[in-house]
C-alpha cells in the first residue's frame, strides 16, 4: 500500500477534486500530514504537493527567477512572484495564455500553480516549460507538441490532447479525468502515480512510458503500442486494452509474477 493512501489530502482529493471544501482541509487533517501549500489560493488543490514530498520544482534545466518573496519557488514568467504569492493569479494565467497563443509556442515558461480554463492551446509548441500543480479545465491541446515539459501534480479535467506529441514529459501525480489522448505520440512519458479516469488513449504510441502506482479506471487503450510500458503496482478497473500489444507491456515486477 502506498504511504500516502492514508493521507487525509489524498482522500479529499479523490472525493472532492473539483470543488475541494476548505473547511474539510482543517478538520480532516491527520497526524503527520502537513497542510497543503496552496490552502490560501483562490483555487485549492489538496494534493500531496511539493512541500509534502520535499520535491523542488525549480528544475535545473530552467532559467527560473526566484520568487521575490524569498519562498524558494520560481517566479511565474513575466512576474517577480510565484503563483502562491501572486496578487492576481488570474491575470498571470491570462498573460501567459495570451502570449502562448500569440506565439504558438511556450519555451522556458514557468506557470506552476496557475489555473487555466477554456483556453485553446491547439498546435502550440511547448518546450522545457513548467506547468506543475496547474489546473486545466476544458482546455484544448490538439496537435500540440510537448518536449520535456512538467505537469507534475497538475489537474486536467475535460481536456483534449488528441493528435498531440508529448514525448519525454512528466505528468507524475497528476489527476487526469475525462481527457482524450487519442492518436498521440506518448513515448517516454512519466504517468507514475496518476489518477486516470474516463480517458481515452486509443491509437497512441506509448512506447516506454510509465504508469507505475497509477490508479486507472474506465479508460480505453485500444490499438496502442504498449511495448515496454510499465504498469507495475497500478490499479486498473475497467481498462480496455483491445487490439493493443499487452504482451510487450510490463504489469508486474519479477518477484510479483
Ligand atoms: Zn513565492
Amino acid at each position: 500500500m502506498r504511504a500516502f493512501e492514508s493521507c487525509c489530502h489524498r482522500l479529499l482529493d479523490r472525493q472532492k477534486i473539483k470543488t475541494p471544501p476548505k473547511a474539510e482541509l482543517s478538520t480532516a487533517r491527520t497526524k503527520d500530514c502537513p497542510a497543503p501549500p496552496y490552502a490560501t489560493l483562490e483555487f485549492v488543490i489538496p494534493r500531496p504537493l511539493e512541500e509534502n514530498r520535499g520535491i523542488d520544482y525549480n528544475y535545473g534545466m530552467y532559467k527560473q527567477v526566484p520568487c521575490a518573496s524569498g519562498c524558494g519557488r520560481g517566479a511565474v514568467s513575466g512576474s517577480t512572484l510565484c503563483a502562491l504569492h501572486s496578487a492576481d493569479q488570474a491575470a498571470d494565467a491570462r498573460r501567459i495564455a495570451l502570449a502562448v497563443q500569440a506565439g504558438k509556442a511556450a519555451f522556458d515558461e514557468n506557470a506552476a500553480g496557475l489555473k487555466f480554463e477554456g483556453i485553446d492551446f491547439s498546435g502550440v509548441d511547448f518546450k522545457e516549460s513548467n506547468f506543475s500543480t496547474c489546473y486545466f479545465f476544458q482546455c484544448l491541446f490538439p496537435k500540440a507538441k510537448f518536449d520535456s515539459c512538467f505537469f507534475d501534480f497538475a489537474v486536467f479535467s475535460a481536456c483534449d490532447f488528441s493528435g498531440s506529441n508529448i514525448q519525454f514529459s512528466s505528468f507524475s501525480g497528476a489527476d487526469i479525468e475525462d481527457c482524450s489522448f487519442e492518436n498521440s505520440e506518448l513515448s517516454h512519458v512519466n504517468f507514475c502515480g496518476t489518477i486516470i479516469q474516463d480517458c481515452t488513449f486509443n491509437g497512441s504510441n506509448l512506447y516506454n512510458s510509465r504508469f507505475i502506482m497509477s490508479e486507472m479506471k474506465d479508460s480505453d487503450f485500444e490499438d496502442c503500442n504498449l511495448k515496454r510500458v510499465n504498469f507495475t503496482m497500478s490499479k486498473r478497473e475497467n481498462i480496455n486494452f483491445k487490439l493493443s500489444n499487452t504482451a510487450e507491456a510490463i504489469f508486474a515486477m519479477r518477484d510479483d509474477q
